[in-house]
């Protein structure tokens, strides 16, 4: 079995060698790579010590030195290179206490979370596969190494990886570790929110998006979040068609209404701050927040297939966000044809493309203040109606 490598890290692993080191590629870049998927980076293992690393590269960085983690310079791209680790006990169920360094290959890879993940290649070596991951990604299936239970209590987060990695690989649980998941599902409330958030991003961005329900199937939502519990889970629906955008696939898990409905249905309101609720809980940045609260306050809400009507609607967010919002609510060609017109027409769409700005208002001798954001608003609105009236002599005479 022979995987290709990349340059640098056959020569990162090449130089651990020469100096009398073992070193692999290890991880998610041998699962990768065996599956003919394009690895996102290669992490390598070896038995030198972070200092001895250090030692042998010109360029390094300590990214998680008390790990063991070094990171090696190659032109402009890091490699990450760990001693090889046995994970001490783990005190909460969230970070081993200890981290005790090993010389040997075999229990690095026994603390790994599943047999995929816990494969190692050298072109020296060729695969070292202790645990059946080749035989697991023949068969698509998600394994820990060792005994669930005990690995998901060491660690509760791996329930949601194993979650995660079905969703990406298009795998199923196999069923020993599956019994295993709601046995320790209530460890998960000691687990950073922001562990739990990423995991969740990582499945709603996967091939297989719906999988997101499998956290409702599985038990695991009562120890994410009660506002997360109360989702309406039967409706939830995340197509894979949609754009791998976050704050698109987490609108689309969290608008909980698919049907059409009219602008000024009150439940749009409640719709967004439920979703604002969970994404709060989960530690989810502000500019994400924002985004899916809009889209999922507009979800559902189709404006009339005319130009005034999608105007007015697109003056309501960014351009990107109604493109989102386009996708998600499956509009048609006539409201997509009109969105392009608008577009390449160039109408006025916010105050920012208004022909009048507050100057002009005072040089026509009106007092600054108040008003002249009134008349701007107006103006504005006329020329949603009108877009070819934005023109600064026409708006300054309607006044
Ligand atoms: P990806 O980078 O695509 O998310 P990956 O498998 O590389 O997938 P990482 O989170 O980058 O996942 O971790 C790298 C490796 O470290 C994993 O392949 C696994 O061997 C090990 N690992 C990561 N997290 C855990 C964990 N919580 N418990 C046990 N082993 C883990
Ligand atoms: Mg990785």
């Amino acid at each position: 079995m022979r995987i290709q490598m990349p340059a640098q890290v056959e020569q990162i692993i090449g130089k651990l060698n020469e100096n009398g080191y073992e070193a692999f590629a290890v991880g998610g870049c041998v699962r990768d790579s065996l599956l003919g998927r394009e690895p996102e980076d290669w992490d390598i293992t070896t038995s030198a010590r972070p200092e001895q690393v250090k030692a042998l590269f010109r360029r390094t960085v300590d990214t998680g030195i008390q790990h063991g983690t070094v990171t090696v310079m190659i032109g402009r791209i890091g490699y990450e290179v760990t001693t090889y680790r046995i994970d001490g006990e783990y005190e909460d169920g969230r970070h081993p206490k200890q981290v005790v360094f090993t010389s040997n290959l075999l229990e690095d890879l026994r603390r790994r979370d599943f047999t995929i993940n816990a494969m190692a290649y050298s072109y020296e070596t060729g695969m070292v596969d202790a645990f059946g991951g080749v035989q697991d990604l023949e068969k698509k299936v998600i394994r820990c190494v060792g005994d669930p239970l005990e690995r998901f209590t060491e660690d509760a987060l791996r329930i949601l990886r194993a979650i995660r990695f079905c969703a990406q690989l298009g795998f199923a649980v196999e069923a020993g570790t599956r019994e295993a998941i709601p046995v320790i599902a209530p460890n998960l409330a000691k687990v950073s929110r922001e562990r739990i958030q990423a995991e969740l991003t990582k499945i709603l961005l996967s091939d297989h998006p719906e999988q997101i329900k499998a956290v409702y199937a599985t038990g695991i939502s009562r120890y994410i979040s009660p506002a997360f519990a109360a989702l309406p889970w039967e409706r939830v629906s995340v197509p894979a068609t949609l754009p791998r955008e976050k704050y698109v696939r987490w609108a689309a898990f969290l608008r909980g209404n698919e049907g059409k409905g009219d602008a000024e249905d009150c439940g749009r309101q409640a719709r967004s701050e439920t979703a604002v609720r969970v994404l709060r809980d989960l530690k989810m940045d502000n500019d994400t927040i924002a985004r899916v609260k809009l889209l999922v306050a507009w979800s559902g809400v189709e404006p009339a297939a005319e130009s005034e009507a999608v105007r007015r609607a697109m003056a309501q967010m960014e351009p990107e966000l109604w493109d989102a919002l386009s996708d998600l609510n499956g509009y048609g060609e006539e409201i997509r044809a009109l969105t392009a017109r608008i577009r390449a027409d160039g109408d006025c769409l916010w105050l920012k493309d208004l022909a009048v700005k507050g100057r002009d208002l005072i040089e026509a001798g009106i007092k600054p203040g108040k008003e002249i954001g009134e008349i701007l608003s107006r103006m504005l609105d006329h020329v949603l109606s009108h877009p070819e009236d934005n023109q600064r002599e026409i708006l300054l005479r309607i006044k």
